[in-house]
């Protein structure tokens, strides 16, 4: 077992894979937010320091998320092995993180789960939320048709921030921040790409089947 960087772009399905992932393999899932909010209401240095910028609605740098890393690595068994889900972002990111890997002598994954970017906007145009329970329906799910959430009943609104010039936003800064960091693990041989247009059940079976577990 190893630990794994998970990769992929908006309407890929990253998150369900780590939640899948973390079911059945037993991996804890590293989630900056998570993380920050954990560590705000800890009583220590760090958690002190995070409460303080949260508090603010100051950005994290990338300084304070390596010292996230580090604790989260620190307290880490030999045999617990984790998802690093969204980090990280960019080239200049993976290289400190390497660095918080190479501390502690881990080396872990990168899994990518690859979407064009037709694919994506695809799936993430005309993607609705539930107001109620917060479920939400891709355009594949043929919520064109749905007038309610069929789990609920609870009002289906399309997010604000799912507009084609904010999906695109979002995009272009994956293709042009992070992406240089997914080539970076191909050329040094350590990249696991699955295609994302499968379905769930599909990349899951394919990236259980290439981790060789
Ligand atoms: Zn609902």
């Amino acid at each position: 077992m190893q630990d794994i960087i998970l990769f992929g772009m908006q309407g890929s399905g990253k998150g369900t894979q780590a939640r899948i992932l973390a079911e059945k393999l037993g991996y804890k899932i590293f989630e900056t937010g998570g993380q920050l909010r954990r560590l705000a209401s800890e009583d220590s240095d760090l958690g002190r320091e995070v409460k303080e910028i949260t508090t603010a609605g100051k950005l994290v740098s990338n300084e304070i998320v390596m010292k996230i890393v580090a604790n989260f690595l620190e307290n880490f068994g030999k045999n617990e092995h984790a998802i690093f889900d969204g980090i990280p972002r960019s080239e200049s990111q993976r290289v400190s993180l390497e660095e918080e890997f190479a501390k502690v002598e881990r080396k872990p994954l990168a899994v990518y789960i690859s979407l064009t970017r037709e694919e994506a906007l695809n799936r993430l145009l005309g993607r609705k939320t539930c107001a109620k329970c917060g479920k939400i329906f891709g355009a594949k799910d043929d919520s064109q048709n749905l007038q309610s959430c069929p789990a609920c009943g609870g009002e289906l609104k399309i997010r604000a921030d799912d507009t084609r010039e904010a999906i695109e936003t979002r995009l272009n800064v994956y293709e042009n921040e992070t992406v240089p960091a997914i080539e970076k693990y191909r050329e040094e041989g350590r990249l696991i790409e699955i295609e994302g247009i499968k379905g769930v059940e599909e990349v899951n079976a394919e990236i259980v089947a290439k981790l060789g577990e």
